[in-house]
């Protein structure tokens, strides 16, 4: 399976890498939105996207408009990971089509569960 972790905190995309690659997960990094836009379409193969939402030229809500507005992604399962915690953040992002929403910090358990229920086999 490969994974796309979209997010401007290099620290954050190594610690990520570190909780999914023992999961047998490949991972693909981008450092904003736009980056991640390029990545995805480099990599037709990506199952999933861990989006941060604060990110410099597109944040993580205009990453997810994005992609759900494009017919070729409808298969690609979309999950924030981010600091912002408001329940009216979360709402936003699910209507824009983010699949599960994750606030930082994470746990190793949190990623993989919300993996598991999202249909992913880790
Ligand atoms: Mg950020």
């Amino acid at each position: 399976m490969k994974v796309l972790i979209v997010d401007d905190s290099r620290a954050t995309r190594a610690i990520l890498k570190r909780i999914l690659k023992p999961m047998g997960v490949t991972c693909v990094e981008a450092a904003d939105g736009q980056k991640g836009l390029d990545t995805l379409a480099e990599n037709p193969d990506v199952a999933l996207a861990l989006v941060d939402w604060n990110m410099p030229n597109m944040d993580g809500l205009q990453f997810i408009q994005a992609v759900r507005s494009d017919s070729n992604n409808d298969d690609v399962l979309l999950m924030m990971v981010t600091t912002e915690s408001e329940i009216q953040r979360v709402s936003y992002a699910m209507d824009a089509g983010a699949n599960e929403y994750i606030v930082k910090p994470f746990t190793q358990d949190i990623i993989s569960q919300k993996m598991r229920l999202m249909g992913l086999d880790v």
